[in-house]
């Protein structure tokens, strides 16, 4: 199997420029793959004016750069993004990616950059032919979903909460330039968000043929779209960051929802959870108490603080602070939720 690679260098700053590869629904043999070639490019650049096309190759399956995945259940993988901020020398690669094999192939989360997109869709390939028919996100955060073209190119259907689209909007203008500014432009080369095709409100079930997922439009908690996959042959369970470890959680939603949603274990209890960030396999029970403990007490200490009379600035000094451990980014992102929860809280 074949695929087109073409040089491609952005059009501010023609010195920055990547490899971008450009994925078919079907498998191409070598000859196909040149044939098309020229077609295929100049519709992909109608789509990305923000790059000038240079050169291409024609390139075998096990010549591409590819993600590492893990077997961590029988037809079910995961990539483990690197639990950190994102930063230039992790390129956005932080987030755990999912794959799922049955007679077709889903993805759950498809990364945080086309680049990252482009190296999983290449791993998928150095295992399987079969068609990838879904792409699931699990919400909108540019590290779990930046990757999403590369698989709508390869023919996937593109499922969401149905709360994604709007939030996704609402935040787009900003992450264009934020994303870049914290993992270099190079690493973003490329990289467009689209919309879901499909999102669900309530649960549906997907079969793949050999596989099922189900997928479980969550109430607001980490996000106000959560959207959990459950892979029901094996008992895992894709929580995307309703599970933190190793990385500093991060409030960007409810933080009183997502502590009910931790409250309420999952029915049937999985056998397994794929976190958002941090190892890719972990028991429910060990997985979720460290995020517990961190949520209950940054609610805990908001809640004291407003009765204290504290105004938000003070309390955003301090509020979580005890908690710091081993998280990863703790500081930035916990005087971030401390804001959040003092700004929900005050309320109640
Ligand atoms: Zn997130």
């Amino acid at each position: 199997m074949y695929h087109l690679v073409v040089t491609a260098c952005l059009v501010t700053a023609p010195t920055v420029c990547a490899d971008r590869l450009l994925p078919t629904p079907e498998p191409l043999a070598e000859t196909d793959c040149t044939n098309g070639a020229s077609a295929r490019i100049a519709a992909w650049a109608d789509l990305h004016p923000d790059l000038v096309i240079g050169s291409w190759t024609c390139r075998p399956t096990g010549n591409l750069p590819a993600l590492d995945l893990a077997e961590i259940a029988p037809g079910v993988l995961a990539h483990a993004g690197q639990a950190q901020p994102l930063s230039a020398a992790n390129g956005g690669d932080i987030a755990n990616l999912g794959v799922v094999i049955g007679d077709t192939v889903a993805v759950i989360d498809p990364g945080g950059s086309r680049a990252i997109g482009e190296r999983l869709y290449a791993a998928i390939r150095q295992i399987t032919d079969q068609p990838i028919s879904h792409v699931i996100l699990t919400h909108m955060h540019p590290d779990h979903i930046f990757g999403a073209e590369v698989f709508s190119e390869a023919g996937a259907t593109i499922i969401a909460h149905h709360n994604l689209p709007s939030a996704l909007d609402r935040r787009a203008g900003t992450w264009a330039e934020s994303i870049p500014r914290q993992t270099g432009a190079l690493a973003m080369l490329g990289t467009r968000a689209i919309p879901p095709d499909i999102t669900l409100a309530a649960r549906q079930e997907i079969t793949l043929g050999g596989a099922t997922l189900r997928l479980d439009p969550v109430a607001t908690a980490h996000t106000d779209n959560d959207l959990t996959v459950l892979h029901l042959e094996s008992g895992t369970l894709f929580t995307g960051d309703l599970v933190f470890a190793g990385l500093t959680p991060s409030l960007d939603g409810s933080l009183t929802g997502w502590l009910a949603w931790l409250s309420q274990p999952p029915d049937p209890p999985p056998q397994r959870i794929v976190p958002g960030h941090g190892p890719v396999s972990l028991p429910w029970d060990q997985g979720t108490a460290p995020l517990r403990a961190y949520l209950a007490a940054l609610a805990d200490q908001t809640r004291a603080a407003i009765i204290a009379g504290e105004a938000m600035s003070e309390a955003a000094t301090h509020v979580g602070t005890d908690q710091r451990g081993d998280w990863q980014g703790f500081d930035e992102i916990n005087a971030r939720n401390a804001i959040a929860a003092f700004k929900e809280l005050e309320w109640e």
